[in-house]
């Protein structure tokens, strides 16, 4: 199974941005196992907005994720 491209970073939320909250289904990774996603970049106007970005570990986030697509939300 292949992720999808990263978002642009402004598109995160500030709790994705900083790391705190997983890239994909915006779980907080306070409560979870995270691992690194990636980075994800982009810029807005002249500033750089490259940032490493975290998801869930495996198990968590796919079946939220699952979840998500069968009930149409987001
Ligand atoms: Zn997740």
């Amino acid at each position: 199974m292949t992720r999808g491209t990263l978002p642009h970073p402004r598109n995160l939320t500030h709790r994705q941005y900083t790391g705190w909250a997983c890239v994909w289904c915006g779980t907080s990774l306070m409560d979870v196992k995270a691992r690194p996603a990636g980075r994800a970049v982009g810029s807005i106007g002249a500033v750089v907005m490259d940032v490493d970005v975290y998801e869930c570990a495996a198990g968590g986030c796919a079946e939220l994720r699952a979840e998500n697509e069968q009930t149409g939300t987001n």
